[in-house]
């Protein structure tokens, strides 16, 4: 396995549309096994291939107990509303106010080209929201109500987390 470098927002891999996997090979599963040891090492909740400048549709999340591989995932269904600040791997100390359904279920291909469905909710719904909308090029301060401002972040998180 092996780090990747995440590309922040002025890359322009962050807004292109990806195109489906087809070949669920080895080289699949080593860009898998790359992206959940880059997720882990960032902290972060889920990962998009567009973010190490992969322009294919595969997504990991981590779910807690487990690392999700969502390869050509599709948004099936949502129920109900959440609001709360969401971030991005891409955009290191930035955070926005997003709306998302509080209730997400999706289907998906593992890492074998076997078809799967997942429901997730609260902050694992609100990752699939927001990588699923990173294989079509979206990045959430497109559909953040507001960004929160450097005072604010002040607030939440002290005055010395960037030394
Ligand atoms: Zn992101």
């Amino acid at each position: 396995m092996a780090l990747r470098k995440i590309l922040t927002f002025d890359d322009s891999a962050l807004h292109k549309k990806c195109r489906p996997v087809t070949e669920f090979d080895a080289k699949l599963h080593t860009l898998l096994d790359d992206m959940t040891e880059t997720l882990y090492e960032a902290n972060g909740v889920g990962l998009a291939a567009p973010q190490i400048g992969i322009l294919r549709r595969v997504v990991v999340v981590d779910a807690g107990d487990q690392v999700l591989e969502l390869i050509n995932p599709e948004i099936l269904q949502t129920s109900g509303e959440q609001d709360g600040i969401e971030g991005c791997l891409s955009l290191p100390g930035e955070y926005g106010l997003v709306k998302r359904p509080n209730v997400v279920k999706v289907r998906a291909q593992d890492r074998n080209g076997e078809w799967y469905e997942v429901e997730g909710e609260e902050l694992i719904a609100r990752a699939f929201c927001h990588e699923c909308d990173h294989l079509d090029g979206k990045v959430y301060t497109e559909v953040a109500y507001r960004m929160l401002s450097d005072d604010e972040l002040e607030e939440m998180y002290g005055e010395d987390d960037e030394t």
